[in-house]
C-alpha cells in the first residue's frame, strides 16, 4: 500500500507522543477521581488544575476563568445557549453570522424555536465579516454576539477584535467559536475582548472528545448538565481526566510551537494552492487569499463534482474534503459557500486541503499532480 497523504488538519489531528505520554498514567496508575479524598484522587485533582493553569496561560486567561467540556462543540452550545438562558429576561437577540459551525448555527436555530431570535449576519465574497454590518443589526434586547474567530471551511480570519470592541462598547456579551483559531493564529482573550469562547483539543494534537470554554469572570451563564459541583457547577460529570490533562499538554505545545507551525504550513499551503491553480485551468480559491488561516488551501473547480473528486483522491490515498468534516458524505451543499455567494454548482465543485507541519513538500507536489490528473480525467469524462 502507497504512503498515505493526510490533508484534513481542519477535520482532526493525531494526538502527539507527547500527549499520549501525559495521558496514559491518569488511565491505569492513577486513576483517581478528581473529586476524591485520597492519594490517586489529590493527583488527578491537582493535574486537571494544571491543565486549567495551562489552558488560561495559552489564551491570556485566568485559571478561574476555564471550564473543561466534552467537545468544542459542547463548548459552543454551553457558551451560546447557556447566554441565553442566564439573560433571558434581560433581551432575547442573538447576532451570530451565517459561516458559523453547525455547533453554532444550530444552535441558534434551535433557540427560534425556543423563542429566542437570531440575526445571521452574511459575510462578504471572501467570508469576512465586517464589524459593521454586527453593529447595525445591535438592538435593545441583544444579549449575545457569537462570531467564529477563523472559518473552518474556507480559513477566514475574522475580525474579532473590533467584533468584540463593539460587544464590550454596547456592554453585549461576546463569543467566539476559536476552535480553527488555537494554534493556528495568536489567540488572546483579552486582545479579541472575548467573555465567551471555544476550543477543543482534536484540532491541536490533542485527544478527540476535550474542550474548553473561557468564561470571563462576571460573565453569567447557565449550566447545560445538571448534576455534581464539577467545573463550578456549570459542568455535570466526572472529569475526563486523562482527556484535560492531553488537552492542557497539547494547547501549550500549540501554543508554543505557533508561528514555527504557521510559517511552515503556510508555506506548504502556498505551493499546493499555486502548484494548483498554475496546472489546472478553471480553478480558483475560494476565501481570502491573505487573511486566512495558515493551513488552510480550499478551491473550486468548474464542471466537477467535488464528492466524485474526493473519492478518487481517497483512492489515491490523499484524504481531504469537500467543504467540512461535517457536511461530508451528506450531500448537503455547503452554508458557508453558498454564503460567499457562490451558486450551487461552484459550492459542489469545491475541495478543501488543509495542511499540518507533518506533511512534506514532496507530499505537496504528488497532491498536486495528483489533483492535475483526476480533474483532467473527471472533466473529460463529462464532456460527452
Ligand atoms: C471542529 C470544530 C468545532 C467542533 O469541535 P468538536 O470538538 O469536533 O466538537 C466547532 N467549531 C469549529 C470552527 C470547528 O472547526
Amino acid at each position: 500500500m502507497k504512503n498515505r497523504i493526510y490533508l484534513d488538519h481542519a477535520a482532526t489531528t493525531p494526538v502527539s507522543r507527547a500527549v499520549l505520554d501525559a495521558m496514559l498514567p491518569f488511565f491505569s496508575e492513577c486513576p483517581g477521581n478528581a473529586s476524591a479524598v485520597y492519594a490517586t484522587g489529590r493527583e488527578a485533582r491537582k493535574a486537571v488544575e494544571q491543565a486549567r493553569r495551562e489552558t488560561a496561560a495559552a489564551i491570556g486567561a485566568q485559571p478561574a476563568e476555564i471550564l473543561f467540556t466534552g467537545s468544542g462543540s459542547e463548548s459552543d452550545n454551553l457558551a451560546v445557549k447557556g447566554t441565553a438562558f442566564a439573560l433571558k429576561e434581560k433581551g432575547r437577540h442573538i447576532i451570530t453570522t451565517s459561516i458559523e459551525h453547525p455547533a453554532v448555527l444550530n444552535t441558534c436555530r434551535w433557540l427560534e424555536t425556543q423563542g429566542f431570535e437570531v440575526t445571521y449576519v452574511s459575510p462578504d465574497r471572501e467570508g469576512r465579516i465586517d464589524p459593521e454590518s454586527v453593529r447595525g443589526a445591535i438592538r435593545g434586547d441583544t444579549v449575545l454576539i457569537s462570531v467564529m474567530a477563523a472559518n473552518n471551511e474556507i480559513g477566514t480570519i475574522e475580525p474579532v477584535e473590533e467584533i468584540g470592541r463593539i460587544a464590550r462598547e454596547k456592554g453585549i456579551v461576546f463569543h467566539t467559536d476559536a476552535v480553527q483559531a488555537v494554534g493556528a493564529i495568536p489567540a488572546d482573550v483579552n486582545r479579541w475582548n472575548a467573555d465567551l469562547l471555544s476550543l477543543s483539543a482534536h484540532k491541536f494534537n490533542g485527544p478527540k472528545g476535550a474542550g474548553a470554554l473561557y468564561v470571563r469572570k462576571g460573565t453569567r451563564i447557565d449550566p447545560l448538565i445538571s448534576g455534581g459541583h464539577q467545573e463550578r457547577g456549570l459542568r455535570a460529570g466526572t472529569e475526563n481526566v486523562p482527556a484535560i490533562v492531553g488537552l492542557g499538554k497539547a494547547v501549550t505545545e500549540t501554543v508554543r510551537e505557533q508561528q514555527k507551525n504557521a510559517e511552515r504550513t503556510a508555506a506548504l499551503r502556498d505551493r499546493l494552492t499555486e502548484g494548483i491553480l498554475s496546472s489546472v485551468p478553471d480553478a480558483f480559491l475560494n476565501g481570502s487569499k491573505t487573511g486566512r488561516l495558515p493551513n488552510n488551501c480550499s478551491i473550486r473547480f468548474s464542471r466537477i463534482d467535488g464528492e466524485a473528486l474526493l473519492l478518487r483522491l481517497d483512492l489515491a490515498g490523499i484524504a481531504a474534503s469537500s467543504g467540512s468534516a461535517c457536511t461530508a458524505g451528506s450531500q448537503e451543499i455547503s452554508h458557508v459557500l453558498r454564503a460567499i455567494g457562490l451558486s450551487e454548482e461552484e459550492a459542489k465543485g469545491s475541495l478543501r486541503m488543509t495542511a499540518g507541519p507533518e506533511n512534506t513538500e514532496q507530499e505537496i507536489d504528488e497532491t498536486v499532480r495528483t489533483v492535475k490528473e483526476i480533474v483532467e480525467d473527471l472533466r473529460s469524462m463529462f464532456r460527452g
